[in-house]
């Protein structure tokens, strides 16, 4: 069983945005609300959101016919809507995962600078050379992945499926080469057993969070619950009693009996959790203690890029539509879109 670490592709702190904007009072957002529900219904554009964006870009999704989802529902929603025009809020790869399944439609983000550590730390030409390097095992890719990342691979997988079709080709006597999450991908091999070459990248939200904070703040609440993603450090996801994508998160918090929760994910999510629980309580992961050089705490610098203003002037300004519609290039696209298939069709 061999689980090999290669060089660290982590982020430095420094190279993580900071991310400051002005938040408009309230009745400036009430009136930007009103013109983005106007404007998305006259230009039959649907909004599809992630969890982890601002909680009102939430609301607006599913009070206009969108989705709020994790990554896997969204690219579903996206390609199965009808709608012609999508607009992605989240970040980059989540955009060009809804233009690489849907190339005929045109897909738009209100900032394109949304990144994401783990689709940078895995930079394609790097990653295409460590494949030569191993061409007997199978490439299984995260979704957090760039377009041309996705065309060099087998499979992609997002943290709600991951297990199962690791599994599933682990049964079949297939060897794996994972990336680019190296906590996920030990999480996954601790579970599966599998023999994974694991790429090592990081999320710069997850890997914040500290197991000794973490064990002291459960004595504070002994009977809270602890709801943690995959992509948290292996002493993080050790204490845990859900370990699992932000929709089985967000599913533990509904189903367990426990009045309180830790929860070790981004804090966009908090909005959903707070909403379908409104008699339970949520408290987060600590990111802070020794060692913490957190610039993100718990709260994505690229998903925090996605706000009122800039979905609005999306909308409302074609030269804006036109810098920030994606594009993928269509061989790409194509290469990219048969492990993507591969993995929705696993998934049905
Ligand atoms: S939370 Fe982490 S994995 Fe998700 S988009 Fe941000 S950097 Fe990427």
């Amino acid at each position: 069983m061999a689980v090999e670490v290669l060089r660290d592709y982590s982020l430095a702190p420094e190279q993580v945005p900071l991310v400051a904007s002005t938040r408009p009072t309230e009745s400036e957002r009430k009136a930007m609300r009103k013109r983005i529900g106007e404007e998305l219904r006259r230009q039959k554009m649907v909004l599809v959101a992630h969890y982890y964006v601002d909680g009102e870009l939430q609301e607006l999704a599913e009070e206009t016919g969108g989705c709020v989802a994790d990554s896997l529902e969204m690219a579903r929603f996206g390609r199965d809507h009808e709608a012609q025009k999508l607009i992605v809020a989240g970040v980059r790869f989540m955009g060009e995962t809804a233009k690489i399944l849907s190339p005929e439609k045109q897909v738009y983000m209100p900032t394109l600078a949304a990144e994401c550590s783990l689709d940078l730390g895995c930079p394609p030409d790097a990653f295409e050379a460590f494949i030569g390097q191993h061409p007997d095992r199978t490439v299984v890719v995260y979704a957090n992945t760039s377009a041309r990342v996705k065309a060099l691979s087998d499979w992609v997988v997002t943290s709600s499926c991951a297990l199962e079709i690791v599994s599933a080709l682990k049964a079949r006597g297939e060897r794996i080469l994972w990336a680019p999450d190296k906590h996920l991908g030990r999480y996954i091999q601790a579970q599966t057993q599998a023999d994974m070459l694991l790429w090592s990248g990081a999320c710069v939200v997850h890997e914040e969070f500290k197991a000794a904070a973490l064990a002291d703040l459960r004595k504070v609440h002994p009977h809270a619950a602890l709801l943690v993603h995959p992509e948290s450090p292996a002493e993080v996801i050790a204490q845990a009693d859900v370990v699992g994508s932000t929709s089985a998160i967000i599913k533990g918090a509904r189903e367990l009996p426990n009045e309180t929760f830790i929860v070790a994910t981004d804090r966009g999510i908090f909005h959903q959790l707070r909403r379908q629980n409104p008699n339970k309580q949520f408290i987060e992961a600590p990111t802070a203690g020794d060692g913490a050089t957190c610039r993100s705490c718990a709260h994505c610098p690229w998903m925090a890029m996605n706000e009122l203003q800039n979905l609005e002037r999306l909308l409302l300004d074609d030269s804006i539509r036109g810098r920030n519609e994606v594009h993928v290039d269509p061989a790409i696209g194509q290469r990219a879109k048969l492990p993507l298939d591969r993995m929705l069709e696993f998934q049905r």
